[in-house]
């Protein structure tokens, strides 16, 4: 880990080389919403090319993960560009987020990814399996300096300016399983994997036939989601966390909050959030320039693995 410290601003902030998958690897499933069978393929990236998928059912379409691709964000993150789309991303991109990789190629078949078990274990099997790689360049962060807030009805997420990056999520659902739970995450592989990690998407009974209608979840199944009777989970093996559904909403944040390219620093207070809104504050922030600044976007950066200190005199 590097600390560069800003002298302009006083300001010591944390950050690390970029990083990318050493082998390929790969693995299929179904889509959650489209049903389709698909199989992806994960890749090595030179440094700066951020997260893209490679649709090559489509000729090799590129679709970057980055904010100004996001298409779509009801029940589900799509992203689109140039005509080309790729839809369930969140969790593979929290898996992403979670193990600290900047820079892979996604070859992906069909236009969903595919849902695995509901949640972002299964990439991280397959991520832990391609081996991580550090990579000859620092990876900026963007340092959040004043408050922002996005609302929507009961629905609201801030920004607070912070010395490290955490997470407060809040839901409040009108299901007796759902009422009132929070946690606080602060980020680090360590935390992804055990906290995070294993929480699986979750859906109401009730809801079923009217997403199916509407041409949702035709994948869903009580093996790739938590599904939720009256009072109850329906699932046998019940549920990961007692709190799982708090800490999925968490994940998906992870992964629609990386669709920045860089890690944020600062402290997300998210409450009732959900894809939508997710995507709104990420917007706000990307047109808000004044609100944050970049940290470590250098030219040149020292390959050395051990700690250092860098002394950065300009913003
Ligand atoms: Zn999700």
């Amino acid at each position: 880990m590097y600390c560069l410290r800003m002298m302009k601003k006083g300001i010591t902030v944390m950050i690390r080389l970029q990083r990318t998958i050493k082998n390929i690897v790969s693995c299929e499933g179904i889509g959650l919403h489209t049903g389709k069978p698909v199989h992806i393929v994960l890749k090595s990236a030179p440094v700066d090319t951020g997260v893209v998928f490679v649709r090559t059912d489509l000729d090799g379409a590129e679709i970057a993960a980055s904010t100004a691709n996001t298409a779509e964000t009801s029940y589900a993150t799509t992203l689109s560009q140039n005509g080309a789309f790729v839809k369930t991303v969140e969790h593979l991109l929290a898996a992403f987020a979670g193990l600290n990789i900047d820079n892979v190629i996604i070859e992906i078949d069909s236009e969903e990814v595919p849902i695995m078990d509901g949640s972002a274990r299964p990439f991280i099997r397959l991520i832990t399996d391609a081996c991580i790689e550090n990579q000859g360049k620092l990876q900026p962060v963007l340092k959040v300096i004043k408050p922002i807030f996005v609302r929507e009805g009961n629905k609201q997420i801030a920004i607070w300016p912070a010395d490290s990056p955490s997470i407060s999520y809040f839901i409040d659902f009108n299901h007796p399983m759902l009422k009132e739970q929070s946690l606080q995450y602060h980020p680090s592989e360590e935390a992804f994997l055990s906290e995070v990690v294993d929480a699986r998407t979750f859906g109401f009974l009730r809801d079923v036939q009217t997403l199916q209608a509407n041409g949702l979840a035709k994948g869903g199944s009580m093996n790739n989601a938590v599904v939720l009777g009256e009072n109850t989970v329906l699932n046998k093996e019940g549920l990961r966390y007692k709190d799982e559904f708090v800490r999925h909403k968490i994940l998906d944040l992870i992964g629609d909050f990386s669709l920045v390219g860089m890690p944020i620093i600062g402290h997300i207070v998210a409450h009732k959030s959900g894809h939508a809104l997710n995507a709104q504050m990420v917007s706000k922030l990307m047109n808000s320039p004044q609100h944050w600044f970049l940290v470590g976007s250098l030219k040149e950066a020292p390959v050395k693995q051990q700690e250092m200190q860098y002394q950065h005199a300009a913003l």
